[in-house]
């Protein structure tokens, strides 16, 4: 089991795979006034960076699912970096359908909504995890400005335009669900740019390293056609946040 082998050579070296920093990462922890010993549970959970920090800083216990294998490996060794291996725990798997045995005070899936068939299902999937007055995290993109035909909203690598809202539009949704946002992280150019940007030399050291893999061409494509894609589509249009609600 494991997620599509370009995202694991694209996002090798990222420790976040969102457009977030590690700033505005310790800047949601710290919003959020997490008490120590709350628990956090993560579907989707990448490289276990927002799980792992939050165990150091905040002295969360983190429970984290992802199905890439390289991914729940590096959160794994950051967890034994920064000294929280008894603190936090990442289990490689499926995160569709994943209920706690035990209830956590936040439920978080940060920039991986597919994993409950979007925003309105993962929400309803995270709810079951949740303590009675517990937060749920939903990380997820926005139209910074409404794309005027389908072909930017393909530009940006969405499906159609209708994949994504406005963020006045993506605010009242939560609100249509029963739920208060209590507390937003936006990312900004800087911080998709840390993403995105990121990707191409990881891309570049990839090709040197691996210039007769049946993969190498799909990659030097990539690489070729990324800036500018990028430049032109998504970091104009598309912004991308974390949101914080607490059921009404
Ligand atoms: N929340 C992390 C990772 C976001 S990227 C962060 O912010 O860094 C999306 C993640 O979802 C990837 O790590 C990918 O491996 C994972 N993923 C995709 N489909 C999944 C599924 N069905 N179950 C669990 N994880 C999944």
């Amino acid at each position: 089991m494991d997620i599509p082998r370009i995202f694991n050579i694209t996002e090798s070296a990222h420790r976040i795979h969102n457009p977030f920093t590690p700033e505005k990462l310790a800047t949601l922890g710290a919003a959020l006034h997490l008490e120590t010993g709350t628990r956090v549970l993560d579907l989707g959970s990448g490289s276990g960076e927002m799980l792992c920090t939050w165990a150091r800083d905040f002295g969360i216990i983190g429970t984290g699912i992802d199905m890439s294998q390289l991914f729940t490996e590096q959160a794994k060794l950051r967890a034994e970096e920064l000294g929280v291996t008894d603190r936090v725990k990442f289990i490689h798997g499926d995160a569709a359908g994943y209920v706690a045995d035990e209830k956590v005070g936040v439920a978080a899936c940060v920039g991986a909504t597919w994993i409950g068939g979007g925003v309105v299902g993962t929400i309803e999937l995270l709810a079951q995890s949740l303590r009675t007055g517990g937060i749920i995290l939903i990380g997820e993109p926005y139209w910074r400005q409404l794309p005027s035909a389908e072909d930017v909203a393909k530009g940006c690598l969405a499906g159609s335009v209708s994949d994504f809202l406005l963020l006045p539009e993506l605010l009242a949704s939560f609100g249509h669900l029963g739920y208060d946002v209590v507390e937003m992280v936006l990312a900004d150019h800087d911080s998709w740019d840390r993403y995105e940007a990121a990707k191409w030399l990881t891309m570049r050291r990839w090709l040197e390293a691996n210039p007769d893999d049946d993969f190498a061409k799909d990659v030097r494509a990539k690489l070729t056609s990324e800036p500018e894609r990028y430049a032109t589509y998504t970091r104009e249009y598309l912004g991308w946040g974390v949101f914080a609600l607490m059921a009404r």
